[in-house]
């Protein structure tokens, strides 16, 4: 049996909570990390319908997008829906985790899975986060290369877009004199040493630093590890908000207007018109991204699919892109298809089921 720590742990492969907003709340909200999984609801929100049909089932773990445990608690006595849930959670032994404004933030996450309900071609983010990236310099005696680089790859560094275990090297002297209390691997006390070395050089995602380091001093037969670490100001194409992307065809305004109501199931939605200009180039951002519209105009967007666009936002628009509202929940709803694709795939032993349960708060009627 899995237990609940493999399963998230899985979910921050995809997603790792350093990717997280400043003001997010994602990760494990109720529940034993240590406890073994039954069964697992994927869910847009996490409400106490939720947990009810998580019962019927005999889902012991509920996987939310949106945190229910946002703003935090101060008491918890039943007053508000937020407070039930949780209760209800904790008195049935249920387990909650969000993967929220992490799941935004990277490729192949939330806004991945709008772009491709869509069809969208040629897809990348719009908007990528700075300070992502690192570079690791490190000196190894030729001979212990193979091993040092193999740690360095299963602690995640090395992986650039399509490709894995990326590296460079190139082989020098490396010149060191132990003093009278080391206890050199190659080399004697007060001796200069001269040794053949390969200076390696890496990029890893700055969140497994930690892991990197000790991947590192673990593999390197030095005592002491000479080696570089630098923040670098590269663009990480894997993490950052929207993802831009070409339709197949230019669109008139009417016609992709209908195109986006059948591909993401709407009743309806709000948009800002461009009059006789077409659609080719399309920016999607789940949930409130109206913070995007610049950076899409920047970026040649046609038009810019979301969701919680005030009235004033609007005019942003200024005639030189369409501003999409369809709605949050409609924007979001299909992010349970990535949690039950990717628990499902690794997870045979128990049931992963997509909530029916329609958590949307908002109605319409025309
Ligand atoms: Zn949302």
């Amino acid at each position: 049996m899995a237990k609940m720590h493999e399963v998230t742990a899985l979910l921050e492969q995809l997603a790792p909570l350093r990717y997280q907003e400043s003001y997010d709340n994602a990760g494990l909200q109720t529940g034993d990390a240590n406890a073994e999984v039954k069964g697992v609801l994927v869910t847009l929100d996490c409400t106490e319908a939720v947990l009810d049909e998580a019962l019927e089932n005999g889902c012991n773990l509920v996987v939310a997008h949106h945190p229910v445990i946002f703003k935090g608690l101060k008491q918890l006595t039943g007053n508000s829906y937020v407070e039930r849930t949780i209760i209800k959670a904790i008195q049935h032994n249920i387990a909650i985790y969000a993967s929220h404004t992490n799941l935004d933030n990277v490729l192949h996450g939330v806004n991945t899975k709008i772009a491709d309900k869509l069809g969208l071609q040629q897809q990348r983010i719009l908007v990528t986060k700075p300070s992502t990236l690192m570079q690791l310099v490190t000196f190894v005696p030729v001979e212990n290369t193979e091993e040092v680089l193999a740690a360095l790859h299963k602690a995640g560094a090395g992986n650039i877009g399509e490709y894995s275990c990326c590296s460079f090297s190139i082989t020098g002297t490396g010149r060191f004199t132990p003093s009278a209390q080391a206890d050199p691997t190659i080399g004697r006390a007060n001796q200069p040493e001269q040794v053949q070395e390969n200076r390696l050089e890496l990029l890893f995602p700055a969140y497994l630093q930690g892991k990197i380091m000790a991947a590192l001093k673990q593999a390197h037969p030095y005592e002491e590890v000479a080696h570089y670490l630098y923040n670098l100001e590269n663009q990480n194409q894997e993490v950052g908000i929207g993802v831009i992307g070409e339709l197949d065809e230019e669109f008139t305004e009417g016609k992709f207007l209908a195109y986006l109501k059948d591909k993401m199931g709407l009743q309806g939605l709000r948009y800002t018109s461009i009059g006789s200009k077409k659609v080719k180039r399309v920016a999607v951002c789940g949930g409130a991204g109206s913070f995007l519209v610049k950076d899409a105009i920047r970026q040649g967007v046609d038009a810019l699919v979301t969701g919680d666009v005030k009235y004033h936002e609007f005019f942003d628009a200024e005639g030189r892109l369409m501003i999409a509202d369809i709605g949050h929940y409609e924007s979001e709803v299909y992010t349970k298809e990535i949690f039950y694709d990717t628990i499902s795939k690794t997870f045979p032993n128990f049931a992963v089921l997509i909530s029916e349960v329609n958590t949307n708060p908002v109605r319409y009627t025309f």
